[in-house]
């Protein structure tokens, strides 16, 4: 296989690059902006690409957001963008809920582990949800708890699906209550699986690992609809009827951004080093996923507009 082509400088493979590929899916966090600062020529980037006939599709793996969350932190960075072409994974999940699980009546009800940007999607999509950001579940476990979860007098018999993305007041109630949704035959789904959050130039601890106490009591694995899971490819193609030949992956971290468009068979992918990972990491023998294109941001892309 041919090392990774490097576009910085090279204004001939930028032009050949651009021209391959009619649409691009965008990685945000570490590819557009590193949290709320927007890395500079991002904006005039994306509006070249634009003006050259480019779809431009923003893929992210943040579950607490929904999509019109997304679309107000775009805008607000100036990042020309419409609704319809965020994609998130709380998104993901809601449309493979809805879609694809299609839960009979009396068992359609989402236990959620996350934030109001699960909550959003799954009601957007007509599903009913319970558990996210409830109040309610945001406290400690006492004993009448304890009691009501073992026999179930506590459980919503209606609930078949226990979805987990990243919840900053996850606790030991919501994940006992999740449990107890799983020991009795709910699907296990998860947002996303990304170990880390990185935030600060440190890592916190991504959805993934707040998954994992429940993978670890339920002997159980979910099936995660963020990057790289290609059920999320699925419904990114579906939704956009994309040509995979002329669709271009961009994004920071190998195993999810880049893991995705390899597995998805796109027709690139451009790995950015302002983010996760860096050129070393698919140096590896043991790379979990190598891209076609790397540069040092995206900006890079900009010279010849
Ligand atoms: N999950 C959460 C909660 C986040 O805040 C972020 C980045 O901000 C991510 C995941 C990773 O997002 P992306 O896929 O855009 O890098
Ligand atoms: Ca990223």
């Amino acid at each position: 296989m041919a090392p990774p082509k490097y576009l910085t400088g090279d204004k001939a493979a930028i032009n050949e690059f651009i021209d391959k590929f009619d649409t691009f899916l965008f990685d945000c966090d570490g590819v557009l902006w590193s949290g709320d600062h927007v890395f500079d020529g991002v904006p005039e980037t994306i509006l070249m690409l634009k003006a050259r006939g480019k779809r431009t599709v923003f893929v992210t793996n943040n579950s607490t957001k929904s999509r019109q969350e997304y679309l107000k932190k775009l805008a607000g960075l100036q990042i020309p963008c419409e609704l319809e072409d965020v994609f998130g994974s709380s998104y993901s999940a809601a449309v493979y809920i809805s879609r694809i699980l299609k839960l009979p009546p009396g068992k359609n009800k989402v236990f959620a582990i996350g934030e109001a940007g699960i909550e959003a999607e799954l009601t957007a999509e007509g599903i009913p949800c319970i558990g996210g950001p409830d109040e309610k579940f945001r406290r400690d476990i006492t004993p009448e708890d304890f009691a009501g979860l073992a026999d179930g007098t506590l459980l919503d018999p209606e609930v078949g699906v226990v979805l987990c993305g990243l919840d900053y007041h996850i606790n030991y109630l919501k994940l006992s209550t999740a449990l107890h949704y799983l020991r009795r035959g709910a699907v296990f789904l998860a947002t996303n699986v990304d170990s880390t959050l990185p935030m600060h130039h440190s890592f916190f601890m991504g959805a993934g690992s707040c998954s994992i106490p429940l993978q670890y009591a339920s002997n159980q694995t979910p099936l995660a609809l963020g990057k790289p899971s290609q059920a999320m490819m699925d419904a990114v193609e579906g939704k956009f009827q994309l040509d995979r030949a002329k669709t271009c992956m961009i994004g920071d971290r190998l195993n999810t951004d880049i893991k995705f468009g390899v597995e998805g068979n796109l027709g690139g992918t451009l790995h950015v080093l302002s983010g996760v990972h860096q050129k070393e990491d698919w140096e590896k023998e043991d790379a979990v996923a190598v891209p076609a294109y790397y540069a040092d941001k995206l900006s890079d892309l900009k010279i010849i507009a």
